[in-house]
């Protein structure tokens, strides 16, 4: 049925990049036969899911939507990937993003956009567009996205979907390929809360190939939102962030996120005004972090052991360096290039202490913030994103109001903590979702799921 849906609309969504429908459906088969046997290999056994193009998997190309990956084709899955096929989980393809994971719209893909379900001339959010789309249209039940800043929760708020960010070190990265490697997490795309805690329990914990992975149990997750959906939240402190909020925010989305608080407090829940007054320097620091990360790990793409190799015109006998030159250019798109020359330059003696040495100071201070709002509060909340799902083409020309609609969602990848978006409504103004923001502290991913499923 989902490989039906994805014929019928994917023509004009654009969900995937690359659709394996013989792979799915020999899954799909194996999965009838061992649940016709009484003995499914988890409780999601033959339940379909579509993967982010960021994530390798055997037998399918992983292009990250780069021109420089095209055809890619990797020799060993994600671990995030093998747990899924351990749980037999039918994989259905792999899905659009902006190259490498960078931006907010999935406009910056080398293979085209995603476009929203909600109004194909709107934007499905970034870089995790695609996953979003395909569970907003119904073409993937489930989907994994990836969160470097917000990549996985502003796709969800503008299309109406359930996303998460685990806690750093909660799911495994290997196999991600990195974007910025201190900030990336892999996480759920779904249209419910208890969806995204049966998906999160099944693709976290630890795992000795990712050196930063946690080395313990995850929290009781399905059971967090099995016990929420009862709705009640007698005794749970939750603190409204006051600097992410007001100026700057779409009053369709302020007004749903209001809302969202009063049905907190209907379930019990005691609300209080937090301050956090470095998370106005969050989106700064980021754009420094980011792209200093970035540009380092995108140094492996020299034209020598992945992808692409162009050769320059007119040189005979080309040096490695010329290749290199040819191949990144005609390999990578501008916002790439952007970062990799912001990335460098903010590396570079001289500048190094002046720019990321003092990024990572203030993302200490950013830290401390959280620390302290979760002396007050047991959780956060704020709206997802800004605005709404804006149009295509609007913000493309101008990467500065490209890099706003993440304002909200950035604080918590500098801090490591762990995110959900879930859908609060729709904006009066225009009819298109808004996102309500949830934070837990580092480790109490629970306490989303418990929250999210009270709202829902
Ligand atoms: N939109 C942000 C960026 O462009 C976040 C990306 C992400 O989370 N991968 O960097």
């Amino acid at each position: 049925a989902h490989l039906d849906r994805i014929a019928a609309v994917d023509g004009d969504v654009h969900a995937f990049l690359h659709v394996d429908a013989e792979a799915a459906l020999a899954q799909a088969a194996e999965s009838d036969a061992r649940r016709s046997a009484g003995a499914p290999a988890s409780r999601l056994d033959g339940v379909p899911v579509a993967v982010k193009d960021v994530l390798t998997t055997v037998g399918m190309p992983t292009t990250c939507g780069s021109k420089i990956l095209e055809g890619w084709l990797p020799p060993y899955d994600a671990t995030v990937v093998t747990r899924l096929k351990q749980a037999g989980l039918p994989i259905l393809g792999k899905t659009n993003m902006d190259e490498f994971a960078m931006g907010s719209s999935t406009e910056h893909s080398a293979y085209g956009p995603t476009r929203n379900p909600w109004d194909l001339d709107r934007i499905p959010g970034g870089s995790g567009g695609g996953s979003a789309a395909a569970v907003a249209a119904f073409e993937a039940p489930l989907a994994l996205g990836t969160d470097t800043g917000g990549s996985i929760r502003q796709p969800g708020a503008v299309t109406g979907t359930v996303g998460v960010k685990p806690t750093y070190g909660g799911v495994s990265r290997y196999g991600l390929v990195a974007m910025a490697n201190s900030l990336d997490q892999v996480g759920p795309v779904t249209r419910t809360v208890l969806d995204s805690a049966l998906l999160h329990e099944l693709i976290g914990g630890h795992d000795p190939r990712d050196s930063t992975s946690v080395d313990q149990p995850l929290p009781a997750l399905v059971a967090a939102a099995e016990q929420g959906a009862l709705g009640d939240l007698t005794g749970l402190r939750v603190g409204v962030i006051k600097e992410l909020q007001g100026e700057g925010y779409q009053a369709g989305v302020q007004a749903r996120f209001t809302e969202a608080v009063e049905l907190l407090v209907k379930a019990g829940a005691e609300v209080v005004e937090v301050s956090c007054p470095s998370f106005v320097h969050a989106l700064a620091t980021y754009y420094l972090v980011m792209p200093c990360e970035a540009s380092s790990n995108l140094a492996k793409f020299d034209a020598m052991r992945y992808g692409m190799r162009v050769l320059p015109d007119g040189v005979d006998n080309p040096s490695a360096e010329e290749v290199m030159r040819a191949t990144r250019d005609a390999g990578f798109g501008d916002e790439v290039k952007r970062r990799i020359i912001l990335g460098t330059y903010a590396l570079s003696s001289g500048y190094y202490d002046a720019y990321y040495g003092q990024a990572q100071k203030v993302r200490t201070l950013i830290s401390r913030d959280f620390a302290a709002a979760f002396e007050q509060a047991d959780v956060l909340v704020s709206p997802t994103a800004p605005t709404t799902a804006f149009k295509l083409g609007e913000k493309l020309d101008d990467p500065l109001a490209m890099y706003l609609n993440d304002l909200a969602t950035i604080p918590a990848n500098l801090a490591g903590v762990p995110g959900i978006s879930l859908p609060s409504g729709l904006a009066d103004e225009d009819g298109l979702p808004a996102g309500f923001q949830v934070l837990a502290p580092a480790l109490a991913d629970d306490r989303l799921y418990r929250v999210g499923a009270a709202l829902e």
